[in-house]
């Protein structure tokens, strides 16, 4: 007696032939045609991102589902994500910061005081952090205070007039050995001060420099004469 529920024999091996025919038939279409499957592709993404832009409720629910689609996938996937990601950033680095550069431009055009706000809200909210950027940038660039001593010294070649050491000599009896503001006794630390700063237009001539000592010096900075002499003049009366 024939069991009709059994399939006869070599059915189900037909049917696996005729799957993996038609899979092999699919594969070898896609092989032939991959060009014109990816701009189908590219053109149907196309289609749905112009669908997208104009409707915000479509425009989220696409991004809840690609960030569901990203929390749904597991480590090694996020790590591939996250390495290639990297690698576009690296081969596209001058296009993305021009982009970004734009985009940022844009912003500062269409609302400068917002993007202000929103800078100094950050930096109040971060200040640790932006502390850290100041202290880590002086670490790496630990001769930038020596660049700006040097462009110092550039303008100070560019300036009119030069003074020699017997010029020093005759400041230093003029002033009896102590510095002009404090009249500390000057010794062998004392700064060739510029009545006008250089940075003001002042010359290198002997009639614009003076003798100071290191604090008044350092305390002085780019102040002309007068101003600092006022400026001392406050604090004495503070006191
Ligand atoms: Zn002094």
């Amino acid at each position: 007696m024939a069991d009709d529920s059994i399939p006869p024999p070599g059915e189900a091996a037909k049917v696996a032939e005729r799957q993996a025919k038609t899979r092999a038939q699919r594969m070898k279409w896609r092989l032939a045609n991959a060009e014109h499957r990816r701009e189908y592709q590219r053109s149907q993404r196309a289609a749905d991102k112009k669908r997208r832009d104009g409707d915000l409720a479509l425009q989220q629910a696409h991004l809840a589902k690609q960030r569901a689609r990203y929390h749904a996938e597991s480590a090694e996937t996020k790590e591939l994500r996250a390495v290639m990601r990297s690698k576009y950033h690296q081969a596209n680095r001058e296009a993305i910061t021009a982009r970004m550069r734009e985009r940022a431009r844009q912003r500062r055009e269409e609302d400068a005081e917002a993007v202000n706000r929103k800078k100094a809200e950050w930096r109040q909210a971060n200040l640790e952090r932006v502390r850290g950027t100041a202290v880590n940038w002086h670490k790496a660039n630990p001769h930038s205070h020596k660049i700006s001593n040097a462009r110092r010294r550039a303008r100070k070649r560019a300036a009119e007039g030069s003074y020699t050491k017997d010029d020093i000599a005759a400041i230093y009896a003029g002033q009896n050995g102590q510095c002009v503001y404090c009249q500390a006794h000057l010794g062998q630390q004392y700064h060739a001060d510029h009545v006008k700063p250089l940075a003001k237009g002042g010359s290198n001539w002997p009639e614009n420099i003076q003798l100071t000592c290191t604090t008044c010096n350092l305390k002085k900075s780019d102040m002309d004469h007068e101003q600092f002499l006022q400026r001392l003049s406050l604090r004495a009366a503070a006191k």
